[in-house]
C-alpha cells in the first residue's frame, strides 16, 4: 500500500481545524483501499486553542501527527517542518487549514502523480472572485515584476495546494536557504507539473493571517531571492546620469556663449543634486537589502524551533 502525508500549516485556526479534519478525513478514508494517509498538522506558534485541538485529534486518531513551534515562524517554516517529517511518505501534499483548498480535489491530484506521468499536481485558481480588490491588484503587479526580472517563471494563479512525489520534496528540502519563498522554490526545482483548475473558495471560518504588510515583505523576499537585477540598477543609473550631465554641460556652455544676458543655473544644479542624491540613497538601500539577507543567511539559525510534537522530528 502506498503512503500519503498531508501537511497542513496552521496559525490560529481554532474555528476551522475540526471542520477541516472531518472534511479531509471523509475524502481520505475513501482512498483507504489503496493509500494509507497521515495528516501532519504544523502549529505555527498559535496563541489560541489550535495546538490543544491538534493534540485532541491525535489522541483519538493515530493518523494525526502534530508539530508545534515555540513561536510564529511563518507559513514557509511551517510547510518546511511538515515536509521534513512527511518526506518519508511516497506522496506528500500541502494544503491550507481553512478549507479554501477543497479536500475533494485530493483523489484527482493523487491519481496524476501516482500515474507516474507527473511529479506534482498543483491547484491553480481560475479567477480572483471573492478576493480583496487591492490585494489582487498588488499581487498581479508582483507576479508581473518577478516574472520579468527573475530567472524563474511563477504562475500568478498557482496556489499552495499540491501533491508531490517523494523526489520533489527531497529536492525542496535540499535547498538550504533560510529566507524561503516556496512559490519560487517549487518553480526553480522544475519537475513535471499537472495544473488543476480550482475554484476560489471563501475561508470556512476565522480570518486571513496575511496583512498587506506581511504580503509586501513576502513579495520583496520573492524578488530579491530570485534575481540580482536590482543590483545592476547602479550601472544603468550611472551611465544615464553621465550622459545627461555631459549633455547639460554642453548645453550650458553653448547657451551662455550665445545669449547676451547671464542666466542663472543654480535651480537646475540644485534639482540635479537632489535627484542624484535620491537615486544614490535608493541604490544604497537596495544594497542594504541584499546585505541584510546575506547576514541573515550567514547566521545559519534553525528555520524553526519545535516545542512539542508526536513525530519526534529533528530541527533542520
Ligand atoms: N499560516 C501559517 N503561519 C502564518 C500565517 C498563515 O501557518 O504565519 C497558515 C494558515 O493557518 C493557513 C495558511 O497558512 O492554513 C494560509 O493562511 P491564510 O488562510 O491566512 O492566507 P490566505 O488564504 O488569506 O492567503
Ligand atoms: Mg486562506
Amino acid at each position: 500500500m502506498k503512503t500519503l502525508g498531508l501537511v497542513v500549516p496552521c496559525y490560529n485556526e481554532q474555528e476551522v481545524l475540526e471542520l477541516f479534519y472531518d472534511e479531509t478525513m471523509k475524502v481520505v478514508s475513501s482512498l483507504s483501499d489503496n493509500y494509507s494517509c497521515e495528516l501532519v498538522f504544523v502549529d505555527d506558534g498559535s496563541s489560541d486553542r489550535t495546538c490543544e485541538i491538534m493534540k485532541g485529534l491525535a489522541l483519538k486518531d493515530p493518523a494525526v501527527k502534530y508539530i508545534s513551534f515555540s513561536r510564529n515562524f511563518g507559513k514557509e517554516a511551517a510547510m518546511l517542518a511538515g515536509m521534513s517529517y512527511a518526506v518519508k511518505f511516497d506522496y506528500i501534499g500541502i494544503m491550507d487549514a481553512d478549507l479554501q483548498h477543497s479536500p475533494s480535489l485530493i483523489p484527482e491530484m493523487l491519481s496524476f502523480v501516482d500515474s507516474g506521468e507527473y511529479d506534482v499536481a498543483a491547484a491553480r485558481r481560475e479567477d480572483r472572485a471573492g478576493e480583496d480588490k487591492l490585494k489582487s491588484k498588488l499581487s498581479e503587479s508582483f507576479y508581473k515584476v518577478i516574472n520579468k526580472v527573475s530567472e524563474i517563471e511563477i504562475s500568478d494563479s498557482a496556489q499552495d495546494f499540491r501533491i508531490m512525489s517523494k523526489k520533489v520534496v527531497e529536492a525542496v528540502l535540499s535547498l538550504p536557504e533560510n529566507i524561503r519563498f516556496s512559490k519560487g522554490i517549487f518553480s526553480w526545482i522544475g519537475f513535471k507539473v499537472k495544473w488543476i483548475p480550482h475554484e476560489n473558495r471563501e475561508r470556512a471560518a476565522g480570518q486571513t493571517k496575511w496583512s498587506i504588510r506581511k504580503l509586501f515583505k513576502y513579495a520583496i523576499d520573492g524578488i530579491l531571492g530570485y534575481t540580482n537585477s536590482p543590483l545592476r540598477l547602479g550601472f544603468i543609473c550611472g551611465g544615464a546620469f553621465a550622459f545627461i550631465s555631459l549633455f547639460a554641460l554642453i548645453y550650458g556652455i553653448v547657451r551662455n556663449s550665445v545669449s547676451a544676458e547671464y542666466i542663472s543655473s543654480v535651480p537646475y544644479i540644485m534639482a540635479a543634486m537632489f535627484f542624484i542624491g535620491a537615486v544614490i540613497l535608493v541604490l544604497i538601500g537596495i544594497l542594504g537589502e541584499y546585505l541584510g539577507r546575506i547576514y541573515t543567511e550567514s547566521k545559519q539559525r534553525p528555520k524553526y524551533i519545535i516545542s512539542e510534537t508526536n513525530t519526534r522530528q529533528n530541527i533542520i
